[in-house]
């Protein structure tokens, strides 16, 4: 009875022992790693990092479209020694707006439609007729054009259905809209 009363016992403190040594070993072994540059995301909590000087600058491209007023963002890493001179090289529509230690903002602005809505048009029935959109939803905003000749009474059932939904068309900037004129053209016969 002594003995097995024991066994779980010690049990639980050599799991803990051997616990309390992998901990400390782990430390350890991080403390020496650290000076690599080496780091374990284990022991992260135990041992304080130093903030590591970036060797690099992030650039961020900003485009805003003037006529839709949207704005799309790419950005790319640049070696920080190699950022005086990449602005410098960069296009003449492109303004720096901000620029701190840990990147630079670059600015243009376009004077036209953004890729979303110069390649997209929806063709949706709207107050029993059909009308034309940029984009994929009928926003008033972008309403290219109504077609009160083209009504929903007129349409075909299985056309009228997909009317409702909408029909969205999608290519490239100059050949949308002649898709959109050739579809229209095939409602209406
Ligand atoms: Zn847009």
């Amino acid at each position: 009875m002594e003995k097995r009363r024991g066994t779980p016992y010690k049990k639980v403190l050599t799991v803990l022992v051997l616990l309390g040594i992998l901990t400390g070993v782990l430390a350890a072994v991080q403390f020496f790693l650290k000076d690599l540059g080496i780091s374990i995301p284990f022991v992260l909590p135990f041992v304080r990092q130093p903030v590591p000087e970036t060797a690099s600058v992030k650039v961020t491209f900003v485009t805003r479209y003037a006529k839709c007023d949207d704005v799309t963002t790419t950005s790319e890493e640049i070696s920080r020694d190699r950022v005086e001179s990449f602005i410098s090289t960069i296009s003449g529509e492109w303004s720096a707006v901000g620029k701190d230690g840990s990147g630079v903002q670059l600015l243009r602005t376009i004077d036209d439609y953004c890729p979303h809505h110069s390649r997209t048009r929806l063709i949706i029935l709207n107050r029993g007729h059909v009308a034309v959109y940029r984009g994929t939803t009928p926003d008033p905003r972008f309403l290219i054009k109504e077609y009160p000749d083209i009504r929903e009474s007129a349409l075909e059932e299985k056309c009228r259905d997909l009317l409702k939904k909408g029909y969205l068309i999608e290519d490239e900037p100059a050949l949308v809209d002649e898709k959109v004129r050739l579809y229209l053209e095939g409602i209406i016969d």
